[in-house]
This record gives C-alpha cells, sequence and structure tokens, in this order.
C-alpha cells in the first residue's frame, strides 16, 4: 500500500555523487543501495578543491569536522603569470570567504574526500563488483542488470556512473565525449621531496597555452599536489591507470616560475588524463529514472566544480523526493532537473573557456549557492 513503506532507490556509481546522493537520501528516510563496478575504493593521487558551495552540503550530511581535520585551509587561490610571476588575481578565501559564502573553502586529497563521503553510507548499502550491464522500467520498478549476473528492481533508478554513464545511453543513445584536445598530469606526493623549496598555499600559474596548478593537501603541509592543462591532441586515455613521461612533463614547463620547476623536479611519477567534456543535455530524467554528475553535466576541471555540482545534486536530489510516494517520483526527477540544470550548464560553459579567477572575477554566483535552501523549480 503506498505510504507504507519507504522509497527504494538503485544508485549507480558510487564516486562523489553516488555516495554523496546515497547519504542525503538516508537523511530523509529514504532506502537506498548503491551499485559500484570496482572491488574496491583505491586511494589514486590526486587533489580536489571543495568549494564553499560543496562544503554546505558535506556539512549538512556530518562531514565538516572530518575534513577540516584532514585537509588544507588555503589564504587563497592565486592566480600568477607563468614566467613573471605578476599576480593577476588573487581570490582570498580563508575566514573572510567562510565568512561570506557561509563554509570553508578546503583542498584534500581526492581520496580522503571519497573515503569521508563512504563514511557517510553504511556498508551494507554499498554493493562492489556490481557493473550495470542494463536497464529496464516495468510495471513494478526499475530492473537492473549486472555483469556479475545479479539483479535488482527499485522504485527509482539513479545514474552517478560518471562521464561514460551506461544509463545516460540507455536512456538517451550514445553520443560521444567532446575531447578538448588536452591533457592533465595530476600527481601527489610528500612535500618533504620538495626538499625545503617553499611553494605557495595554492597558485594557479597562466602560461600562453598552458597551466598547472599546485597546492597543499593536507592542514600541515605534508602533501603537495599539482594538475596541469596542456595541448596534446592525440591522447585520448581517461584512465587512473594511464601514467605520464615526467621528463616530457618536466620540458612541457620550462621557463615557468621557479615554484614550479620545484614542484616537476620533486615528482617522481605523474599520472596523465585526456580532458573531456560534453554540452549541457536538454533532458536528464526518463520515467522513473534520472541521471546526476558527471553522468549529465561532464565538464573541464578549470573552475574545480565538477565533483561540486554533483554534490550539490545529492541535496537538491533529496529535496525533491523527500515524502514523495512512488507514483511522484517522475515528477520529483523532472523537477530536480528543472532546479539544476541552468546552473550546472553555466558552470559547464564557463568551465570550458578556462577563464575563471584570471582575472577579478565575481565568484558569488558559485561559492555563496545554498543546495539546501535554494529555491526548487515549481
Ligand atoms: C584533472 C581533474 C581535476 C578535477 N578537479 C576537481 C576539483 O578540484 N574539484 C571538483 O569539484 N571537481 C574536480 N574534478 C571533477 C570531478 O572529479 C568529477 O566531476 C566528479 O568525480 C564527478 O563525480 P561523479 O560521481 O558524477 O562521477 P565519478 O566520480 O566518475 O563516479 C562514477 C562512478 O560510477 C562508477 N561506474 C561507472 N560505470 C558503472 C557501471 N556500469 N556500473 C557500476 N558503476 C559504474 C565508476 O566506477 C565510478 O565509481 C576534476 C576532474 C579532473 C579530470
Amino acid at each position: 500500500m503506498p505510504g507504507l513503506r519507504p522509497l527504494s532507490i538503485a544508485i549507480v556509481g558510487a564516486g562523489m555523487g553516488g555516495l554523496a546522493t546515497a547519504a542525503a537520501l538516508r537523511c530523509v528516510g529514504i532506502d537506498v543501495m548503491v551499485y559500484e563496478q570496482a572491488s574496491q575504493f583505491a586511494r589514486i593521487g590526486a587533489g580536489i578543491q571543495i568549494g564553499c558551495n560543496a562544503m554546505k552540503v558535506l556539512r549538512k550530511l556530518g562531514l565538516e569536522q572530518r575534513l577540516r581535520a584532514q585537509s588544507f585551509y588555503p589564504r587563497s587561490w592565486n592566480n600568477r603569470d607563468w614566467r613573471t610571476g605578476e599576480v593577476k588575481f588573487d581570490m582570498i578565501f580563508g575566514e573572510s570567504a567562510e565568512d561570506k559564502f557561509g563554509a570553508p573553502y578546503l583542498l584534500a586529497h581526492r581520496g580522503d574526500l571519497h573515503a569521508a563521503l563512504a563514511s557517510a553510507v553504511p556498508p551494507e548499502y554499498v554493493r562492489l563488483n556490481y557493473k550495470l550491464t542494463g536497464l529496464e522500467e516495468g510495471a513494478y520498478g526499475v530492473h537492473l542488470r549486472f555483469a556479475n549476473g545479479e539483479i535488482a528492481t527499485a522504485d527509482a533508478v539513479i545514474g552517478a556512473d560518471g562521464v561514460h554513464s551506461l544509463v545516460r545511453e540507455i536512456l538517451f543513445g550514445t553520443s560521444p565525449v567532446n575531447f578538448t584536445g588536452r591533457i592533465a598530469y595530476r600527481t601527489t606526493y610528500p612535500a618533504a621531496l620538495l626538499n625545503g623549496h617553499k611553494i605557495d598555499d595554492c597558485t594557479k600559474w597562466w602560461g600562453e597555452d598552458r597551466h598547472i596548478v599546485i597546492y597543499y593537501v593536507k592542514p600541515d603541509r605534508s602533501e603537495v599536489y599539482f594538475v596541469t592543462s596542456q595541448p596534446e591532441p592525440d591522447f585520448r586515455i581517461e584512465s587512473w591507470s594511464a601514467k605520464g613521461n615526467v621528463k616530457e612533463l618536466r620540458a612541457a614547463f620550462e621557463g615557468f616560475d621557479s615554484q614550479v620547476t620545484n614542484v616537476l623536479d620533486a615528482c617522481t611519477d605523474v599520472h596523465k588524463w585526456a580532458i573531456v567534456d560534453r554540452n549541457a543535455l536538454s533532458r536528464w530524467a526518463d520515467g522513473n529514472v534520472t541521471l546526476l554528475g558527471d553522468a549529465c553535466h561532464p565538464m573541464t576541471p578549470y573552475m574545480a566544480q565538477g565533483a561540486a555540482m554533483a554534490i550539490e545534486d545529492a541535496a537538491v536530489l533529496s529535496r525533491c523526493l523527500e515524502g514523495i510516494e512512488r507514483d511522484g517520483i517522475a515528477n520529483a526527477f523532472r523537477r530536480f532537473e528543472a532546479t539544476r540544470r541552468e546552473r550546472t550548464a553555466r558552470v559547464q560553459e564557463t568551465s570550458r573557456t578556462n577563464t575563471w579567477l584570471r582575472q577579478r572575477t565575481d565568484a558569488d554566483w558559485v561559492y555563496a549557492y545554498d543546495a539546501w535552501t535554494t529555491p526548487l523549480a515549481a
């Protein structure tokens, strides 16, 4: 009988968006199960900027203290010329931004953020080794098929399965990602390898056709991260298993400020990643199935907002679904999409231009947003 049992929702993908959504839905009494293709969660060498807008969501999921204790609290995101070091725009974070935007701006190890999100979802609600292979909506629910031979049924499905989302393909057909012709090298390593060379809290060094962003990811400055962007049109691999050549990387940033060369000289190992995005989709949901995060709005990393958008999605989706019965799910999904589409499309488009904070920028529309209070679409 309607109303007597909680909704059951299957979430495909235990990335940033899937886990945040599971945690947020559990807060409003919805029964979730997360299905993840990977057999384990690994702490892969990358940093992640957690914008104030994402931190507001994470606070309500109970993760603020843990993330503050594990992450770096930068005074600013500074933007400097690659060669002269001239400051183009210093976006001040720290306490003044925390007061203004209502939450801190943190720099974390990606693995620490992922582990924090995983800690908000009891392990019995996450199934590893479940690679989705098919999905059908029937009269009594949505049926999911997995590569391990298992099947499952839920009232609704959320595809949080990343940029190459199978759920998106099933709903709306295949469409290739947009390869930007650029690649990112990235890695984390112990700051002790810098042999006493100092680096600033967080700096984006802007070159002519390339840049590098360098920051700490631990509160005691014990771990350093960098991520680059430079042209390499023929490289098309997006996988944590793809490694880059450190010598080629150093050569690509020759002539940059000594902070950059010191950081690259100390680095022994890098991941190499093709940078992709997509145009905004016209629809995210169909019936009782919706997309979320990179599955529907993947973006270039130049605003450091991809995961933040997925985390905001989680909060808004939980608000749309709160108190809804099974026959109201499709409408709740359309409401979610209507509430989120304009903002995520704007971030996708802005990110693509790679101009964020390059000069004095009005950043309020990104960081002041509160996914818990933003008005829901009618
Ligand atoms: C170089 C770089 C730097 C970045 N820096 C930042 C940053 O500083 N700040 C920020 O906010 N964002 C950043 N991002 C963006 C961020 O990483 C993504 O936007 C974010 O990870 C998206 O989360 P998601 O949950 O939608 O997808 P993902 O994190 O990709 O998770 C998708 C999950 O689904 C699983 N999956 C896929 N297919 C299946 C299947 N068929 N069955 C079951 N499971 C499946 C995957 O294994 C994965 O666990 C960066 C991205 C890049 C490339």
